[in-house]
């Protein structure tokens, strides 16, 4: 089983979980850009962020044979910090650079005028760039916080197909799935989403547009999950070449929208190492 995990924050995550994610069938990922917990004070702690997301952390990924690319955004939580504002001047210059392939995460955090500016600033920055949007939703009040992210990706302009609408559930599935964006599910040991309810969603809205990715940050959560996915599909009866395209086609059908997605490295036959793996058909 070859996995893209579409959206995992290996900042907050250690060598040995590299090492899980590699035996797992991970063999590439996209870290979104996020809020770190402590809150930042000015832009300098944000460009060492960037920097590190487009530097160091791909260069971690790459010794355990896992590619690495990134999305990159003012988080909705800090957009009500006035003091975190000037980082969308600093955006331009990390949306042109080769290993970015989205502007995200944006979004909704508590629905605040300020995340509302934020927002739509940057979903016009995405069509500036012509790259893709990863939308996070919000964990609170989610089936309003969902319309409205809905109504303001219209707005925008930006292609509903360009747009990820992440951190969904039962309740907000139906609603992304008919506005044509694309359906981020994140997989958790205990909140969120499981991959037993994850496997019911697919049952009922079927592959296309869906995205699955663990999300692992700072809080409790399972770099694995999206394994563990995989494995709940095949044993309901979804075939190889179903888990396939959830686990890897799709999420690369989605950033490589951006052009930049560069899988050169992971489609070399000996990057898998004798690992069983159908090739082509992205
Ligand atoms: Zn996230």
């Amino acid at each position: 089983m070859r996995i893209f995990d579409p959206h995992i924050h290996m900042t907050s995550r250690t060598t040995d979980d590299y090492e899980r994610m590699a035996a797992a069938g991970v063999r590439a990922l996209v870290e979104p850009a996020f809020w770190l917990g402590q809150p930042r004070t000015g832009v300098g702690s944000f460009t060492d962020y960037f920097d590190s997301l487009v530097g160091w952390e791909p260069y971690r990924a790459s010794q355990f044979g896992i590619r690495h690319h990134a999305t990159i955004a003012l988080n909705p939580k800090e957009a009500n910090d006035p003091r975190c504002r000037e980082v969308l001047g600093v955006l331009p210059r990390y949306l042109e650079k080769d290993g970015v392939v989205a502007v995200g995460e944006v979004g909704y955090d508590s629905m605040t005028p300020a995340e509302d500016e934020v927002f739509a600033v940057q979903l016009a920055l995405a069509i500036e760039h012509e790259l893709p949007a990863l939308v996070h939703t919000p964990h609170r009040d989610k089936a309003r916080g969902t319309a409205r992210t809905l109504a303001v990706v219209r707005e925008s302009g930006l292609e509903p197909g360009r747009v990820a609408v992440d951190h969904l559930n039962e309740v907000t599935v139906a609603a992304v799935a008919e506005s044509g964006c694309w359906m981020g599910f994140s997989i958790y040991p205990e909140t969120k989403m499981t991959a037993e309810r994850m496997v019911h969603i697919l049952r009922e809205y079927g592959l296309e547009r869906m995205l699955v990715n663990s999300a692992a940050d700072w809080g409790r959560s399972d770099p694995l999950l999206t394994r563990r996915t995989g494995d709940a599909m095949l044993a309901a009866g979804f075939t190889d070449d179903e888990v396939d395209k959830v686990l890897w086609r799709n999420p690369v059908e989605f950033y490589g929208q951006s052009k930049r997605l560069d899988l050169s490295t992971v489609d070399a036959p000996e990057a898998w190492n004798g690992n069983s793996i159908r090739r082509g058909g992205e």
